[in-house]
């Protein structure tokens, strides 16, 4: 069995034959909007759903879009709960 990288960094992450070009925690952690400014990601309950907002004033982003290290990603609720970020344009 390969070993799943980050796409970002490269760091070791566990496996995911579904989201096998997932990003990291650490890199997530980093995501930005178009202008630099840090986001947010969670479930919108504990039933799923979707929300980004604004680190510094807590707005909240109508968008799915981030950067992290300038690559664009895509954020959304993972299947099993959870959020998943995956670069831009990856496979479905
Ligand atoms: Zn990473």
């Amino acid at each position: 069995m390969s070993v799943q990288k980050c796409p970002i960094c490269s760091a070791a992450v566990e496996p995911s034959a579904r989201y096998w070009d997932y990003i990291c925690i650490d890199c997530s952690a980093r995501a930005v909007d178009e202008f630099g400014r840090k986001l947010r990601f969670r479930n919108e309950s504990f039933s799923g759903g979707f929300v980004a907002w604004y680190e510094d004033t807590n707005e909240r982003r109508d968008s799915q879009i981030c950067y992290i290290d300038g690559v664009k990603c895509w954020a959304d609720e993972a299947r099993m709960g959870g959020i998943v970020i995956r670069v831009y344009g990856g496979k479905e």
